[in-house]
């Protein structure tokens, strides 16, 4: 029976900030790296505990593939087709490269790399403004100078996490939902459902990452005006994908992400 406590596939949806995730608790990914960091902390006998674990974990593979066939493949799976699927191989590749070559998916990396560029690139006015702010803070009215540099950080700090998160979660929006729309090939009806969900639920992902990052960069454009050029691209881009979004996963908008955003109210 599954484990009452994890929320099942909780890291499939989710923004892998688990810094700041108020479910770290129920989620399996987060408490296995716990377990991880854990024994690695225990320097007497990390080594040896890690060893002993990875050893087990090796011979009860092994034994698993010692086991003659029968064992593990059921009765009746005479029917079991092992042999590759050219078919399946072709549509899954195809719909691979129909993704690569969507507009959203492309203008998801060409944000990802103008923010990777930035990020590089607006270091000396990143600079300028913390040499102004220590400045400042020298004098006897200073204002809010420390909380303004905190702010800062923190804002890069989002844009820094999301700009690499938009794309794949939007690419495995886009790859679900064309998948939900393939002809139908005899498969259960509720498959086709199952992945439209999960079109919804990456897309919702996508579209939140796109949210804060507006955000933060319009506080950031607040704090950093000599960086205001490049800041209103960055913004027409992600308005642009949010629009995008809209229009090709009609259902992501209206998607509730409890974990990431709270109780509906
Ligand atoms: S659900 Fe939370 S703890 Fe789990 S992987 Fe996502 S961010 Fe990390």
């Amino acid at each position: 029976m599954p484990s009452q406590r994890f929320i099942p596939g909780i890291f499939n949806y989710c923004d892998y900030w688990c810094e700041r995730c108020a479910f770290t608790l129920r989620c399996r990914n987060f408490q296995m790296g716990a377990e991880l960091a854990r024994a690695d902390r225990d320097e007497n006998d990390a080594p040896a505990k890690r060893d002993a674990a990875n050893a087990s974990f090796w011979t009860a593979l092994a034994e698993q593939l010692n086991r003659p066939a029968g064992d593990w493949i059921s009765d009746g799976a005479d029917d079991f087709v092992l042999e590759p699927d050219p078919d399946w191989n072709e549509r899954e590749k195809s719909r691979r490269e129909a993704v690569r070559q969507h507009p959203l998916a492309r203008m998801a990396m060409d944000y990802m790399q103008a923010v990777a560029q930035w990020l590089e690139g607006a270091q000396a006015d990143l600079k300028a403004v913390a040499d102004e702010m220590v400045e400042t803070a020298r004098r006897p009215i200073s204002g809010d100078i420390e909380a303004e540099a905190l702010e800062i950080g923190e804002m890069l700090e989002v844009l820094t996490w999301y700009h690499t998160l938009i794309p794949p979660k939007l690419s495995r929006a886009l790859d679900s939902r064309l998948e939900a729309m393939e002809p139908d090939d005899g498969e259960p009806e509720e498959l086709g459902e199952i992945r439209m969900a999960d079109a919804n639920g990456s897309g919702r992902v996508a579209l939140l990452a796109i949210e804060r990052s507006i955000a933060a960069w319009v506080r950031l454009r607040e704090l950093v005006p000599a960086q205001e050029d490049a800041i209103l691209k960055m913004l027409v881009t992600l308005d642009r994908l949010r629009a995008g979004i809209h229009l090709a996963l009609p259902g992501a908008r209206d998607f509730h992400l409890p974990f990431l955003e709270g109780e509906p109210r």
